[in-house]
């Protein structure tokens, strides 16, 4: 054995890990939240409304609920003069509500009017989302594009240049195919297409740092619907600058689809150090809660290890070893009870997000897998005896044995937390 592991070809196995891309680092701000993005911050989760603004009160409550289940940004539609009006009362009611959660203002053909003729709305959103392709064509482009930028720095706000395929600078893009058509050897129509969304994300930021815009607080977008074309386009991107970048998979689409192509594209651009704050662009199935895009994307950060939310939960998938659904069950009754508290958690327990707890189905993998995690249980699989061994911090601590092991398992999860994450008591002093 000495003979094999001395002789062995090569050297340790290097543990992977994700590239860091150092870019410029934007401000992002509401009184004292400060939401740093890019330079040595982490990956920001952000989420957008699908409210009508004028519902003020609807808007302020979805904002809330995104804000937490972990969006550190939310983004709102500012597309009337009725919706900016309502954007100051937003964000009264969300400060009423303690919530601190920065806005975006996603602005489209308008923005330039509505951020110069509702002083208001410019000063309670944090950030301005502006569509090169759509601020206005021929002469009056630059200078629409210009108001908001005038705005931006009136207000010191963030912006972000946010390009989207579906609604590309169409004379950019017939520039460059004019110019291709006379190329020697003329590229395909999709390079051309990338090139048209990186430049015009690019040339944007230059033409509003040479109005006066602090580069910093210029953060881009190229959002296309496809995973390759995003993996291309966005390591041009990153290529060619180093301004804070906004990741997402633009329409992902519903359900399966839609999450497994956000985490695919995502996930190989963040493993190469590109994206500085990512949404996922989620369809939500009816009936389906807005906050699922917050929680996907916090997911894929967190398998990524380049964020820690909330606990996590490892559940083997079952098997012919167990027949019966009761490991499923407490796998999804101790996950979402993890999740639904870590708003009360993240500051009653600091340290508690980065907990890891086991649930097992039988005897092959249950006490190994429960010795790795911080708290793990091994349910019996069909025809072993019925007894679950409880293994905290990696030693076994007791076996559950009759009806009640899910409610058993659920205090003792519950103590094992307030014990090892809560605070000490301040003695008082009377
Ligand atoms: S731990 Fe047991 S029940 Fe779960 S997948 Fe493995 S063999 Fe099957």
């Amino acid at each position: 054995m000495t003979d094999r592991i001395d002789n062995v070809p090569h050297g340790p196995i290097a543990p992977a890990a994700p590239a860091a891309r150092r870019s410029r680092q934007a401000r992002v701000v509401w009184g004292p939240r400060v939401v740093t993005v890019g330079g040595d911050a982490p990956v920001r989760v952000q989420s957008m409304t699908n409210t009508d603004t004028v519902d003020a009160i609807g808007t302020a409550i979805q904002v809330k609920e995104l804000a937490q289940a972990g969006s550190e940004m939310v983004r709102i539609t500012v597309n009337t003069p009725e919706a900016a009006a309502q954007v100051p009362y937003i964000r009264e009611q969300l400060d009423r509500m303690g919530v601190d959660v920065p806005l975006v203002g996603d602005f489209h053909y308008n923005g330039h009017r509505l951020l110069t003729e509702f002083p208001a709305c410019a000063e309670a959103l944090s950030k301005y989302r502006i569509n090169p392709g759509n601020v206005g064509k021929g002469d009056k482009k630059d200078r629409q594009f210009g108001q908001m930028i005038e705005a931006a720095m009136r207000w010191n706000k963030v912006i972000r240049i946010g390009v989207n395929w579906g609604s590309l600078d169409q004379e950019l893009l017939a520039s460059l195919m004019d110019i291709n058509s006379r190329r020697a050897q003329p590229w395909d129509a999709k390079s051309v297409m990338y090139e048209a969304l990186v430049s015009s994300a690019i040339d944007s930021a230059k033409l509003a740092e040479s109005m006066g815009m602090d580069g910093d607080q210029i953060i881009l977008s190229c959002k296309v619907s496809g995973v390759q074309d995003l993996i291309s386009v966005y390591r041009e991107l990153a290529r060619r600058c180093d301004y804070a970048l906004h990741l997402g998979l633009t329409e992902a689409g519903m359900g399966t689809k839609g999450t497994v192509a956000s985490a695919t594209a995502l996930s190989i651009l963040l493993q190469e150090g590109i994206g500085d704050t990512i949404r996922v662009s989620l369809t939500p199935q009816p009936g389906e809660s807005r906050t699922q895009e917050v929680v996907i994307a916090s997911e894929i950060l967190q398998a990524l290890g380049l964020r820690v939310f909330v606990p996590s939960v490892t559940a083997c998938p079952g098997c012919g070893r167990t027949t019966s659904t009761t490991f499923q069950e407490l796998a999804k009754q101790i996950d979402d009870y993890l999740r639904m508290q870590m708003p009360v958690w993240r500051h009653k327990y600091p340290g508690v997000e980065a907990m890891k707890v086991a649930v097992m189905g039988c005897i092959v993998n249950g006490p190994g897998e429960s010795k790795h995690a911080d708290i793990g249980i091994s349910l019996p699989g069909t025809g072993e005896a019925p007894a679950a061994p409880v293994f905290i911090d990696g030693e076994k601590a007791l076996t559950l044995r009759g009806e009640n092991i899910a409610t058993e398992f659920h205090q003792i999860v519950e103590n094992y937390i307030e014990k090892r994450f809560g605070q000490p008591q301040v003695a008082d002093a009377a």
